[in-house]
């Protein structure tokens, strides 16, 4: 079965994994199962648990067929689901470190993930050491004796720096230290996180998966090494998603690669066409050229995704860019992404960074590249550039 789903296509995959309409008195798709209870026939099977199910934060067919599905196009051994992005970065660094243990964590880490290292790690004796995302195979000489964990992020959460990782996990994998990544913005269809070496991945499913800003669900995946330990913490924790969020999980996995290769082709026009405007000094966007990393992308991805960032030239300050984004008619101004609208947001990672300093020369804007037409976006983004003021002189 597993070298079957190898040899079909990706779209083909997506259409097939995680359902069986044979058990379903043939209706496509895996229905919602909701409960706690299951009921046994016989003492027998009570105490010797020869149940399929036995509990519902054990499983129901539903999370299963999600649990599955993700497995097969991650190429992991086993996944788990939770209710949140954060959640299920929390369940993987939760898994494999321990009280004295050494962590190391890219600078460019999601900012929410730094700050359950700084208080629920510290708290229980983890020491959290931050590196240079693009220190490739220097990381070696970090290593201490209590180094369990190393966490990616390919690209860096806002920077977009991207991560050597086969370099990174051959050398954690040699040293016998553990390797977490979080995949979201690739996504396992854009970046085979396992094949790369990854011991876990974890992936925000409320970004593509969901697809349209109305799901929170993070999944997290293990290679089979790691996947019994995976297991038992989750099972210890029982972080379980919710049955509805597991069936709208479902639904988007079905079109996730269209609209993957949506995000890719509208996100590349935007951010050429971005890098082009007179305002904007330089576009991060692992797929141009231009951008620092562009040869790794290259070498390891598949494609790339629809969120981007862009550096303002120096002359804009903060009141340029409220000018701008407070005026916008398509983009919306918002966290997340993933969705099908566009969306803005302004950030500044030099507010929390400690390993390397972020010094861009100028304001930064992070866009997410919706369905919407692109010309209709262009349109919305040129008028706001004009609202920058300020540097029409300077063009
Ligand atoms: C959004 C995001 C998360 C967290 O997902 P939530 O479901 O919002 O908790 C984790 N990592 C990255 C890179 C993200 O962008």
């Amino acid at each position: 079965m597993k070298r079957d789903a190898e040899a079909i296509g990706i779209g083909t995959q997506l259409t097939r994994l995680g359902r069986d309409p044979q058990e379903q008195h043939g209706f496509v798709n895996t229905p919602v199962y909701r409960g706690s209870t299951v009921i046994f026939k016989t003492v027998d099977d009570l105490e010797n648990s020869r149940a399929k199910y036995a509990y519902g934060t054990l499983g129901t067919p539903t999370i299963e067929s999600l649990e599955s599905a993700w497995s097969a196009i991650a190429g992991a051994a086993g996944t788990v689901i939770s209710p949140s992005g954060l959640g299920a970065l929390a369940l993987a660094l939760l898994t494999t470190l321990k009280s004295g243990d050494h962590l190391l964590m890219p600078d460019s880490v999601y900012r929410p993930t730094r700050t359950f290292c700084a208080t629920l790690l510290a708290k229980f004796g983890v020491e959290i050491e931050y590196y240079d995302p693009v220190i490739a195979d220097g990381i070696e000489e970090l290593f201490k004796s209590n180094t369990s964990t190393i966490f990616l992020e390919s690209p860096g959460s806002q920077s977009f720096e991207i991560q050597d990782v086969p370099a990174i996990t051959r050398i954690a994998r040699a040293r016998g230290i553990k390797t977490i990544i979080d995949n979201t913005w690739a996504t396992p269809i854009f970046f085979r996180a396992h094949d790369h070496g990854c011991d876990i991945s974890v992936e925000a499913g409320t970004k593509y998966l969901g697809g349209h800003s109305d799901l929170l669900m993070g999944l997290v995946s293990a290679n089979a090494q790691t996947w019994p330990e995976l297991r038992k913490t989750y099972d210890s924790l029982a972080m379980l998603p919710g049955a509805e969020d597991c069936f709208l999980a479902l639904r988007g996995l079905r079109t996730m690669h269209l609209r993957l290769e949506a995000a890719q082709r509208r996100g590349l026009e935007i951010a050429a066409w971005m890098a082009e405007q007179p305002e904007v000094m330089r576009v991060l966007h692992p797929a141009l050229p231009s951008c620092p990393g562009h040869e790794l992308w290259k070498r390891d991805f598949k494609g790339a995704t629809g969120l981007f960032s862009v550096i303002l030239k120096p002359q804009f300050d903060k009141q340029s860019i409220a000018a701008m984004l407070d005026h916008m008619e398509i983009f919306g101004m918002g966290y997340s992404w993933g969705g099908f609208e566009s969306l803005i947001v302004p950030f500044d990672c030099g507010e929390y960074r400690t390993a390397t300093r972020w010094a861009p020369g100028g304001l930064a804007l992070r866009l997410q590249i919706g369905l919407e037409d692109t010309e209709d976006l262009k349109r919305d983004l040129r008028s706001g550039l004009d609202r920058l003021g300020g540097g029409a002189g300077s063009r």
